[in-house]
Parts: C-alpha cells; sequence; structure tokens
C-alpha cells in the first residue's frame, strides 16, 4: 500500500502496532508528544525527536543558519513543555551535503546551543552523515518530570474547556507572507513566530505543577489537526467557538495579504508551538493565576464534548462553519 494512501498518523498507527506493548518502565511509548520511562519511584523521563528537512520545513534563502539551529530546539523543547515536563539535554543527528559551508554549520550549532543553553538544556552527542542534495537535521531531547504530573492526551472529558497559549496562526501567517515578498518591517513579528517559535515551557510546567489540565499537547501541525490527537486519545468531540480564537494585532493587520478566510491560518496553520490544553470545569477559576504567572495570554476556545471524533467549529451565531484540510501532515 502506497504512503500516500495510509496518511502520516495510519502509518504511525501500523509502526505502533508491530513495536507491541512496551517494558515494563515504559509508561508511555508511541502516541503522545515525548515517550514517558520511569526512571525512579516518583520521576520520570520524556525522550522525543523531531526532523527539519531542507525544502520542506525550511528554505535556506528564507531564514539564517542560526535560527534555524534555535528552531530545532525550539520545536523539540516544545514536545517536553506539552508534557509538562523540563528539558535536560539533546543529540544531534546531521545529514550534510558535502558542499555546505563550514560557516553555515557553525552557525546552526551556535543557535541550538544559545536556544538550549537558555533553558538549561546541553548538548551532549549526535552522530555526522553526508547526504546528496539537501541538509536533514534530527535533534533528540531528554526531558524530566515527576510521574503523577506528567500530562497526556488522553485526559480530556467532556464539558472540559479547551485553553491555548499565546496567540494562533502567527506562525502560518508570517511563512505565507514571507513567500510572498512582503516588506519584512510591516510584518516582523509574525515572520519571527515561523523563523524563531518560543517553546512554552515554563507555561507547560506551571500548567503541570497547578494541576490544571486533564490533557495537553503542543500545536506543531494546526489548532483543528493537534485537537484532533487529543480527541482520538480521549474518545471524545469538541466545539470550537471562532469569535474565541486570539489573533495577534499583527494577524488583525494582514490576514488578508496571505490568506483567503480570516481564521484559516489560526485553525489550519502549523507552527504556532503553543499549548493546547483541556481544563475542568472546577478548575476554570485557577486559569487567571496561571495567565498571570505565564505574562501572556491563555484564552478558552472551546469545550469538550461527549461525541467522539466530532469536531465542530462554531461562528458567533453558533452555524457550524466547515474547513477543509485542517492541518499540516507529511504525505
Ligand atoms: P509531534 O507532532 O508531537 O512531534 P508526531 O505526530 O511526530 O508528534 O508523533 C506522534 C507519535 O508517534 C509520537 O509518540 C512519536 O514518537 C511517534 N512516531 C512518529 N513517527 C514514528 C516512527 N517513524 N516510528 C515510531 N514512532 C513514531
Ligand atoms: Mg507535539
Amino acid at each position: 500500500m502506497e504512503l500516500k494512501k495510509l496518511g502520516e498518523f495510519g502509518l504511525i498507527e501500523k509502526i505502533a502496532r508491530s513495536a507491541g506493548a512496551g517494558f515494563p518502565a515504559v509508561i508511555k511509548g508511541i502516541g503522545d508528544d515525548a515517550a514517558v520511562v520511569r526512571s525512579s519511584k516518583t520521576q520520570c523521563q520524556l525522550l522525543t525527536t523531531d526532523t527539519l528537512i531542507e525544502g520542506i520545513h525550511f528554505e535556506r534563502a528564507l531564514t539564517t543558519p542560526y535560527l534555524l539551529g534555535k528552531k530545532c530546539i525550539a520545536v523539540n523543547l516544545s514536545d517536553i513543555a506539552a508534557m509538562g515536563g523540563t528539558p535536560v539535554c539533546f543529540v544531534v543527528s546531521l545529514s550534510i551535503p558535502p558542499k555546505t559551508p563550514y560557516e553555515f554549520i557553525h552557525k546552526l550549532y551556535q543557535g541550538m546551543i544559545h536556544r538550549a543553553r537558555a533553558f538549561g538544556v546541553s548538548l551532549v552527542g549526535g552522530d555526522t552523515t553526508g547526504s546528496r542534495d539537501h541538509m536533514v537535521i534530527t535533534v533528540t531531547v531528554l526531558g524530566t518530570a515527576r510521574t503523577d504530573r506528567v500530562i497526556y492526551r488522553h485526559g480530556a472529558r467532556a464539558g472540559d474547556r479547551i485553553y491555548v497559549t499565546g496567540f494562533l496562526g502567527d506562525a502560518a501567517l508570517g511563512l505565507l507572507l514571507l513567500q510572498r515578498g512582503k516588506a519584512l518591517s510591516r510584518i516582523r513579528l509574525l515572520v519571527a513566530k515561523h523563523l524563531d517559535p518560543m517553546p512554552r515551557v515554563a507555561e507547560g510546567n506551571t500548567i503541570s505543577r497547578m494541576r490544571l489540565a486533564s490533557s495537553m499537547i503542543d500545536i506543531s501541525d494546526g489548532l483543528l489537526a493537534d485537537l484532533r490527537h487529543i480527541l482520538k486519545e480521549s474518545q471524545a468531540g469538541a466545539q470550537i467557538w471562532l469569535n474565541h480564537l486570539p489573533l495577534s494585532p499583527q494577524y488583525r493587520q494582514h490576514w488578508q495579504e496571505g490568506a483567503d478566510d480570516r481564521y484559516v491560518p489560526a485553525l489550519c496553520g502549523g507552527e504556532d508551538y503553543e499549548l493546547l490544553f483541556t481544563v475542568p470545569l472546577d478548575k476554570q477559576k485557577r486559569v487567571a493565576a496561571l495567565e498571570q504567572a505565564c505574562g501572556i495570554p491563555v484564552t478558552c476556545i472551546g469545550e469538550i464534548t461527549a461525541k467522539q471524533g466530532a469536531l465542530k467549529v462554531l461562528d458567533e451565531q453558533n452555524r457550524e462553519v466547515a474547513y477543509g484540510k485542517e492541518g499540516f501532515t507529511h504525505f
């Protein structure tokens, strides 16, 4: 069967099935933002990996090696954040075409190391190979957490409210406008969100410490696509309220230059690396304290419903709005 037919997540499901049950130390294997492995009575380790490929995830002409290095780390730290954990160290696997200038690699590593160091994370190893045409960068991050405070994709229950950190759609809109050659000075914040995302590690930690969330994921493929993972793992449905989506001032100002629909980049655009989490009704009041601790907006955008797999997007008049492609997939 062609992978195109199977789809990215169909393939992952098949791989997960062939992997079988994990050994006793494995608390969570394939199927969340990071694997969870018991390391002591109370602590566990978190393990996650992500690849950035030239021509798919980045174009050398549209970024700098330094920013690319920062982003390779950020996207991995984001997965540790999504579990409520603390990142510790990372390894890098590099495949590079022989013609690549050394300076590029030097700056790439400077970016990785600076971004990692800001989160107390160190480089501890990797692997180097040649590649024919394109650069491939794979980063693997190890993190830690208290086992009883890890937040999974599977805990959402009907009635829980759905929250997101920060703003939605800026990264996707920034990329669209960058590709269209818009003047950088006007869209700087949007482009920065695409090229230099900030992983919400402190926010994930706080959410975990406050025991606020019943489930959590980071938004890498798009709000609807990533919410789908929570719904699948939690066997639930959801409603998203369009007029509650947090749109940044720059997004509001520029969406028409990049998109036909006001909400498509926010709903379906990838790479925001914000946290999406669900909060049981009796804990709603504590979200204000979370927002204050985080210093970024934390916004309620909808609610979890009982009907398994039913994901509805509602406008101000409570009418359902249909969106075709919900987010980025590889096949
Ligand atoms: P994220 O977007 O959070 O990085 P992914 O969609 O990449 O998550 O992965 C979802 C789950 O599938 C994770 O547990 C990941 O480790 C696992 N996974 C993805 N690709 C593979 C693969 N080729 N082999 C084994 N597990 C995989
Ligand atoms: Mg993730």
